[in-house]
């Protein structure tokens, strides 16, 4: 079945609700597409997609799958979109198509085959929709029925990944004819000579077989008819990779395999195969051990049949299936079983044993998500992780519930540190989205990036975790570090430290030395003690250098202010206000006179308070007053004061205390301001080195993609 109309009328017969002129309408859109291209056989391009079709509709495949194996090669291989495939055929067929074409895109390399059920696991995963896993097993299917065509070592590449790949998926999704004619195809390509071999031989055993099957039959039509039951008998050979694998299993030859001929008997209704089964068991002596009820304990899978083997004519063992032709369906077509089920729902009603495949189905037309929808089906018993993509298409397993900057440190530390923002599937994301199978990840990064404490909110593997924490341990014992070398220098005039003094203070090394001091581990008054220094002129600072020194956000100091310096793990030395409460709250040996001179051009954040007349227009006048002092305001709060007057409070920033002073003068000669003074405790947090990180990295955002709005929300 590879013509069109073959298809169509196909289609047709099994589902009256098909399009058929929608199918039309792909095959010429197709074969436009892929005019001019060639298969290797020689044969047009669109051959093969029809024959993907075909093989589809063979097993009853519904309308959106028989379009998208039309064009399942067309994003691939021509110029054709998947928007335009989605504009012309809807979101389903494109999807499926997109799904078909990842999926395509995963290469196994045949060197890994310890991998091959992670590959497998991800080739399920990476489809969502099952019907993409059975597009891209016909697909398969028919390129291994045309492998001749192509030079040995892509046969051997090909056939090898069948094997370790496809055929078992087809095995997993219950295919059992895909996945028997895709093992002999490939054993052919594999080893020609063992293939050749087996199959003379069983050609030698076919007459055989017609001969007892057609015994078998007319025994078991005759019975059951007399009760007006209809049976149907077919019999099969073992197929020949399954022969192949029992003879290396078991190293035995071809002549002591005893299972080569199987039969299956299949009946109207459950009754019937409990019937056909005592009528065998009348005709032929029953292997003692072999029978199992599938029918009454189904496989897990859903699989349902009476099994038995029986000792047939000329003294051979043959092994024999009773099951309905519902439970037929199911067998042989597995998971596919379902759309034929579905497109004859007169039927259903005989098939109540599908309990199984009922609730898969409410499952379906409950989920949206066709992901949710395939753990459902069991079809992945591997829900812990989550298989993505990177740009460049390597794959990367993650755990369940991974999100951005899991992917990123899973790539490369580096690209973790300077993680600045995340694309998935082409989209700007955020980075606590939780990562979905088959995303397709990019991130970017900045080489001013670097990675913040809220990023641990963000993470879920390990590894992030520890990268990031390793970080922070690293930047830590590099700013003490450097605190510690200024304050030596400051206090010995020089950097250099005698073994001597680290001695005296229990350090291993002048660096140990150096980090103890800038933690603060090492209080300053030990080190003055052991230089035998006294008195200790302040600590001098000039501007202040990011990462070692910071100004309290308890008091707001500015340059220019009296200042007390105290050490605070991990963030170098924190300046306060003379005046702020918390000083009195440390030991004062713990606190370091600080001389702190403001460098031009740098600002820093403080409080004022306003109080002005409840006049229209009051608070732009103060606003701008503060923009023309060449200030800016970063956060502010008002509140309604008795005697018709309004109190505004400021965070602003400032160079210095000149600066703020010229600021308040000005403040003060605004008409409507009663009375202007600063306010070292202002309860406002404004945006400061330590906090505010999601708006960084937001804004941060912002700047790179021109414009578009990115919106970084807090973990909830
Ligand atoms: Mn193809």
């Amino acid at each position: 079945m590879s013509r069109i109309f073959e298809i169509t009328e196909r289609v047709a017969s099994y589902s009256a609700k098909a399009d058929i002129d929608r199918i039309n309408q792909a095959y010429v859109f197709a074969a436009h597409a892929h005019a001019g291209q060639l298969r290797s056989s020689g044969d047009p391009y669109i051959v093969h997609p029809l024959a993907v079709a075909g093989i589809l509709a063979s097993i009853g495949m519904d309308e959106a799958s028989i379009i998208a194996a039309i064009l399942h090669d067309t994003v691939e291989d021509t110029s054709v979109t998947l928007e335009e495939v989605a504009s012309r055929f809807g979101d389903e067929v494109a999807r499926l198509v997109d799904g078909v074409t990842k999926v395509g895109q995963i290469r196994f390399n045949s060197s890994e085959h310890k991998q091959a059920e992670n590959f497998r696991k991800m080739l399920m995963a990476t489809a969502r929709d099952v019907r993409v896993l059975i597009i891209k097993l016909a697909d398969r299917l028919h390129n291994m029925r045309t492998l001749g065509f192509l030079r040995e070592d892509k046969r051997r590449r090909i056939s090898e990944e069948t094997l370790h790949i496809y055929s078992p998926l087809a095995h997993r999704l219950g295919m059992h004819w895909i996945k028997q004619e895709m093992e002999d195809l490939a054993f052919l390509h594999i080893d020609p000579e063992a293939y050749r071999a087996i199959a003379s031989k069983m050609e030698d055993r076919l007459d055989e077989l017609h001969r007892t099957r057609e015994h078998l039959e007319s025994l078991i039509q005759e019975a059951l008819s007399r009760q007006g039951m209809k049976a149907k008998v077919q019999g099969r050979m073992k197929h020949l990779y399954s022969i192949y694998q029992k003879m290396q299993r078991k190293h035995v030859n071809f002549d002591e395999i005893y299972d080569l001929v199987a039969f299956r008997i299949i009946v109207d209704d459950i009754p019937s195969c409990y019937q056909a089964l005592g009528l065998v068991h009348g005709l032929y002596r029953p292997v003692p051990g072999r029978f199992k009820d599938y029918i009454a304990l189904p496989k897990p899978n859903g699989y349902q049949s009476l099994h038995t083997t029986v000792i047939g004519p000329e003294n051979f063992r043959i092994e024999i299936q009773i099951r309905t032709q519902a439970m037929h369906s199911y067998a042989e077509e597995g998971v596919a079983a379902h759309w034929l089920y579905k497109s004859q729902d007169a039927d259903a009603r005989d098939r109540e044993s599908f309990k199984w495949l009922k609730r898969l189905m409410d499952l379906i037309q409950e989920s949206e998500d066709p992901s949710e929808f395939l753990e459902n089906m069991r079809l992945d018993l591997f829900v812990q992780e989550v298989y993505v993509f990177s740009r460049d298409g390597d794959i990367f397993a993650l755990p369940r519930g991974s999100r951005p900057l899991d992917f990123a440190y899973a790539v490369h530390t580096e690209l973790g540190h300077h993680c600045i923002g995340v694309r998935i599937n082409g989209e700007v994301a955020d980075f606590q989205q939780r990562l979905r199978n088959g995303d397709q990840i990019e991130i970017m990064v900045s080489p001013e990036q670097t990675p913040s404490r809220q990023w641990l909110q963000y993470v879920k593997t390990p590894k992030a975790r520890h990268a990031i924490r390793q970080w922070f341990r690293r930047q830590e014992r590099e700013v003490s570090m450097r605190i510690g070398r200024k304050f030596l220098r400051d206090v010995l005039g020089r950097s250099d430290v005698p073994v001597s003094m680290c001695k005296a203070l229990n350090c291993r090394s002048p660096e140990d030395l150096m980090e103890k001091l800038g933690r603060g581990d090492l209080p300053i008054h030990r080190l003055l003690e052991v230089v035998q220094r006294s008195e200790w002129k302040a600590f001098n600072i000039r501007g202040l250098e990011k990462t070692l020194m910071h100004a309290a956000t308890c008091c707001h100091p500015i340059p220019g202010d009296p200042v007390l310096g105290q050490f605070r793990r991990g963030h170098g030395m924190i300046l306060h206000h003379r005046k702020c409460p918390e000083i009195r709250k440390g030991r004062e040996k713990d606190w370091l006179e600080v001389h702190w001179e403001g460098e031009k051009g740098k600002m820093f954040l403080t409080g004022i308070e306003v109080l002005t007349r409840n006049e229209r227009g009051m608070l732009a006048k103060v606003t701008q007053c503060i923009a023309e002092q060449s200030s800016s305001i970063e956060d502010l709060k008002l509140h309604q004061r008795p005697g018709s007057t309004t109190e505004l409070i400021f965070l602003v920033s400032v160079e210095n205390r000149k600066h703020l002073a010229d600021l308040l003068r000005s403040l003060r000669g605004v008409p409507g301001v009663v009375r202007v003074s600063r306010r070292n405790r202002v309860g406002l947090q404004g945006q400061t080195d330590e906090g505010g990180v999601s708006r960084a990295i937001g804004q941060t955002l912002r700047g790179i993609f021109s414009g578009r709005k990115v919106h970084v929300k807090e973990d909830s």
